[in-house]
Parts: C-alpha cells; structure tokens; sequence
C-alpha cells in the first residue's frame, strides 16, 4: 500500500504539470489528449496493481515529451525527478540514472533545478555501489549552501564505507563548523580508526587519540587505546590513567582491560589498590565481569570461602548466569561428596554451556550480537552502542 502511495506522488506531479500545459498552449492539444489518455492508462495500472507497466508508461511518456522539444516547467521537472528517485527506491538505478543525468544535461532547465538532479544522480551512484563517482557529485555541491550539510553526511557516509578515515575526519570536522550540534561520536571513532591505522607513528598516533577525546571526552575506545599502548611500553602509571578513566566514561566496557589494569597494579607491586579499584568500579556500575575479578583476588586473599561470600552478596542484589556460574564453583568445592554435590556439578556444567553458546556482545540498540567487540554496528550502523554482555545483567 505504502508503494502505492509512492507511485502517485510523480502522478500528482505529473497531472499538475499536464493541466499546466494544457491552459498554455492551444496548438499543443493533441499532444496533450495523448498525454491525458497516457496518464489514464498509466494510473489504471496502477490501480489494478500493474506497477510495472505503470512505470513503463510514465517513463515512454517522459521520453516523448522531451523528443517533442515541449516547455519545460517546474512540475515537469519535480515529475521527472521524482519518477527517478522511484526507480531507485526500486532498485531500478539504471533507469535512475538515465532519468536523472537526462534532467542535468537538458539545457532547458536552471542551474538550481541541475543541482538537484546532481543531488538525486549521487544518490543514484550510491545505491549502484560507486562510491567514487557518487563523491564527485557530492563535492561539487559542496560550495552550495542549500546542499552543503547534506553533502557533507553523504561524504561522511561514503569515507566511513572506503575507510577512508582522514577524509572522513576532514569532512566530519566541515560538517561540525556548520552543524555544532552534529553528534560527534562518529568523528571521535573516526580518529580512533584513523590512530590504529598508523600506529608506527607514534606522535600521530597519540595526537588523533587526543582528538578523539577532544572532541569526544567520552570516548572509552581513545582511552584503551591509550591504555594498551602506555602499558606496551610499560608506563603503568599512564596506562592505569586512561584504563581507569573508563570508569567515567563509559564502565560498560571495563571488562575489556581488567587484565591490563592487574597488570600495572601488580607490576607496580600495589596490587592492594586493584581490589580498591574493583570495588569502585562495582558502585559506579554492576558488572560481573568485576564480579569474577573480586572473587579471584579475595580468594587469593582470604580464601575461598570469603570469595564465594562476596559473589553470593554480587548475585543476590545483581542476578546473573556469569556470577551465578563462579558462584556454583566455590559451593561445590565446598560441598561434600555425595549427591548433592554431583547435582551442583550438573548445575555448574549446565550454566557453563548456556553461558558458552551466548554472544559476549551485543548492540544495546538493535540487539545485533557477535563474538567480537566491533565499535560499529554493522546491523543498525551506529557507532558505539555494542557493550560487552557483563555489563547487561539480563542478557543471558
Ligand atoms: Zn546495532
């Protein structure tokens, strides 16, 4: 039904730019009386829901008319360049393209009419996956006001597919002077990408993190990455600098550097500090993973019994299958031989496999799961909302 609606808007178009040409020309009647019986025909297609034999016939009308050299107007013009974005959304880009690079070459409309045909021919090479002659396009409307920001997006969008990070960044940074309100997510990634992308050297690679958290002060991905590189080179006060400030910026992914965050702490031998630093990372926001990290240090610590006392105070308040699972261990080891024991066993191997077959990410907006951190959704395209599951304590 919805594509119904769709196939009359260049009917609408189309009628508007007949009645038009009607009152105007009386010497052009017969054309016309071809034009209205075509346009009847045309719209009983798309009544008796013949679409394809529509389209066919509003194309051959639009073919005609140009053939016969007849006045161009604006309605004219809508018509055509809606005809041509209606064969796109079809996935019909070839007849896209040809109604679209027709209405630029056609010496008979504007200049600003001709922009926006470029606009709707960029489109069209972007459906078609040409991506470098979509570009063209976009750039050359970037000196037009009207088009500019919407270029820009499209640019951003195309730089993002080709991974071409340092355009991306120049663009995203145009878009930003004039859009200040522009979330500014994506560029902060942008950096990031662009930072991993030439590691070898180092200055570049520290000044675009620095960027990214310039423009982005939230960016958890620019502090592990700072985090990891000050801990390759075994500067552990810098390396617990920026993996702790993960806390603040986003906790959901601090289950991605708990090992590196031991490390530092016990190479810098204050190893005491890292159960400090577990226990404020649970109040700031629940995760099991920090769960499992207490556990393991109070049971070095204190024992296991002390450990399976913390994890049993973890699962009552925060109920979850990844605390759950270590707290069954320390039971069982706790547990004499005999039936019960077995059961918690059976128990413990059950909760395992469930938590073995669950996805350790997933997209907290479109739920997208996947066995990888990936910063960019590649279900509903949007930076940074994929988390690991032990900050989601309902997920398994
Ligand atoms: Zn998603």
């Amino acid at each position: 039904m919805l594509e119904l609606l769709f196939l009359l808007l260049p009917i609408a178009a189309l009628y508007g730019w007949y009645m038009g040409q009607r009152s105007a020309k009386k010497d052009q009647d017969t054309i016309h009386n071809k034009f209205s019986r075509d346009y009847v025909t045309g719209l009983n297609f798309l009544l008796s829901n013949q679409q394809e034999k529509a389209v066919d016939l509003f194309l051959s009308m639009l073919q005609k008319q140009e053939s016969e050299n007849q006045i161009t107007t604006d309605s004219q013009f809508e018509a055509e360049l809606m005809l041509g974005n209606l064969f796109r959304s079809r996935g019909e880009v070839d007849r896209a393209l040809r109604i679209h690079q027709a209405l630029e070459n056609n010496e008979n409309y504007s200049f600003e009419q001709k922009l926006l045909a470029k606009q709707q021919l960029a489109k069209d090479f972007m459906s078609a996956g040409f991506y470098d002659r979509a570009e063209n396009y976009y750039i050359t409307l970037l000196d037009e006001p009207e088009f500019a920001t919407h270029s820009l997006i499209h640019l951003i969008s195309i730089y993002q597919k080709t991974k071409e990070w340092k355009k991306a960044i120049n663009v995203a940074e145009k878009l930003l002077k004039i859009a200040p309100d522009t979330d500014r997510t994506p560029l902060a990634h942008f950096y990031c990408e662009y930072a991993q992308s030439i590691k070898e050297d180092t200055k570049s690679f520290l000044d675009a993190l620095n960027k990214a958290l310039e423009y982005f002060p939230s960016c958890a991905r620019a502090s592990i990455l700072l985090g990891e590189f000050y801990y390759q080179k075994e500067q552990y006060h810098l390396a617990l600098k920026n993996l702790e400030h993960i806390l603040e910026q986003d906790p959901s992914y601090i289950s991605e550097v708990l090992n590196q965050i031991k490390n530092c702490y016990n190479a810098l031998n204050q190893s005491a500090q890292f159960e400090l630093f577990l226990i404020r990372a649970n109040q700031i926001k629940h995760n099991s993973s920090v769960d499992l990290a207490l556990a393991e240090f109070i049971e070095k610590k204190d024992g296991s019994e002390a450990a399976q006392s913390s994890l049993y105070q973890q699962v009552r308040q925060y109920p979850n299958m990844i605390t759950f699972h270590r707290f069954i261990y320390y039971q069982i080891n706790q547990t004499e031989n005999g039936r019960g024991k077995d059961n918690l066993v059976l128990l413990h191997s059950m909760v395992g496999d469930r938590i073995q077959k669950a996805f350790p990410y997933r997209c907290l907006n479109c739920g997208y799961q996947s066995y990888r951190l990936n910063w960019y959704c590649p279900s509903c395209r949007e930076w940074e909302t994929i988390k690991p599951i032990q900050s989601i304590d309902e997920v398994i």
